[in-house]
């Protein structure tokens, strides 16, 4: 049996080269493949563009529905959610939560990793600094004992691909090393560490900045911390939310010059709100209204993750900060792809690579999603 095979053909084609302009994208079955003039099933997307399916590293949840819930209808939900607005491959991140609880969670979610509905879990938090909690329950804070990081790891059966924790905690740099020798991403977040401390951090195998800027000490002309550490140290992507609400246009721009296109990974770290609407919700345990799509701790009025989904934030990337249209896609696909160890499979459209992709029409809003050669949002 011969897959069945499709021709995208007309549009703006973004490839790792450079955009193509009336390019064509072939998949056949699950993949794109080389192109084969002779092919004659065709679809027409002249005056669109074509680009990567987006990659998100960090999100707790989406369309009402949160990761964290222990609930697989529910995850299912939330990942059916983002892949409607984009993202075609995520991390599910969760939430500061007892161990018991979060082991609870990793092994529902590692069944869902099992099934190629995620590509791993994020844990933010327990292992996070007190005074940068955000919107994480602080009697739930614990210092990252490499045993107890170890158990998490364990629990996820090898599904976990990325821890954030603060490193200045007792146990921090050591969590850091194993973390590192077990091939997951060790991510600097919720942190109080001073610049040279953080440094360490990266020095002991850190490569991702959790958030930067937020919840972490602001850079100060003396007291640079660590948004001057992670940003300067080649070695490290930095997650920046394009949400408007998390970041100024302008320190996002500072910020992507600085640490150049190859280095950033936008994410959403949306919670249930995002793609379903404003009201009250719940980020693990902690209560969150929703007001004009802003998430805020219902006790305090921290900010509690976004609404955002990835759709929204290449349109700003591109339409409000001004990127260049192949930077937004290193951004969104191609950074985050090498990040999971993925490039070979996603993050690019590239022959033999998995037909993920989005079609945007001329203003850049979503009108097509293809995951694995099907469509979920047909254009
Ligand atoms: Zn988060």
């Amino acid at each position: 049996m011969t897959a069945a095979t499709s021709v995208l053909t007309g549009a703006r084609v973004v490839l790792p080269g450079g955009v193509v302009e009336d390019g064509r994208v072939t998949v056949e079955g699950r993949s794109i493949i080389a192109d084969d003039p002779r092919r004659s099933s065709t679809r027409d997307l002249t005056g669109h563009w074509i680009v990567p399916g987006f990659i998100d590293i960090h999100v707790h949840g989406g369309g009402g529905a949160s990761f964290s819930s222990g609930d697989a209808e529910a995850v299912l939900t939330g990942i059916a959610t983002h892949r409607r607005h984009g993202t075609t491959t995520l991390l599910a991140s969760t939430v500061t939560g007892d161990l018991d609880d979060l082991s609870r969670q990793a092994a529902l979610l590692s069944e869902l990793v099992e099934q190629g509905d995620l590509a791993g879990i994020h844990f933010e938090g327990p292992f996070i600094s007190p005074h940068r909690r955000g919107a994480h329950k602080p009697s739930l804070l614990r210092d990252p004992h490499p045993s107890d990081v170890r158990k998490l790891l364990d629990a996820a059966r090898g599904t976990a691909r990325m821890v954030t924790l603060a490193p200045e905690l007792p146990g921090g740099l050591d969590s850091v090393r194993m973390l590192a020798e077990h091939g997951v991403i060790a991510a600097v977040g919720h942190t109080d560490a001073a610049y040279e401390a953080t440094l360490q951090a990266v020095e002991a195998g850190a490569t991702v900045a959790t958030h930067l800027f937020n919840a972490m000490p602001s850079l100060l002309h003396r007291a640079p911390g660590p948004i001057a550490a992670l940003l300067e140290d080649e070695r490290v992507t930095v997650e920046l939310i394009n949400d408007g609400v998390h970041l100024h246009p302008a320190v996002l721009e500072m910020a992507f010059r600085s640490a150049g296109a190859d280095r950033v990974a936008f994410i959403t770290d949306a919670m249930d709100a995002a793609g379903f609407g404003d009201g009250r919700y719940l980020l693990g345990p902690m209560e969150v209204d929703v007001v004009d799509g802003v998430a805020r701790l219902v006790e305090g009025g921290s900010i509690a993750g976004s609404t955002l989904t990835l759709d929204t934030a290449f349109k700003r990337a591109v339409t409000v900060d001004g990127l260049p249209v192949a930077d937004a896609v290193r951004a969104l696909s191609a950074n985050p792809a090498r990040l999971l160890g993925a490039y070979d499979r996603i993050g690019s459209l590239e022959p033999g690579k998995d037909a993920d992709l989005v079609v945007l029409d001329a203003s850049f809003d979503l009108v097509g999603v293809m995951r694995k050669g099907s469509w979920v949002v047909e254009p």
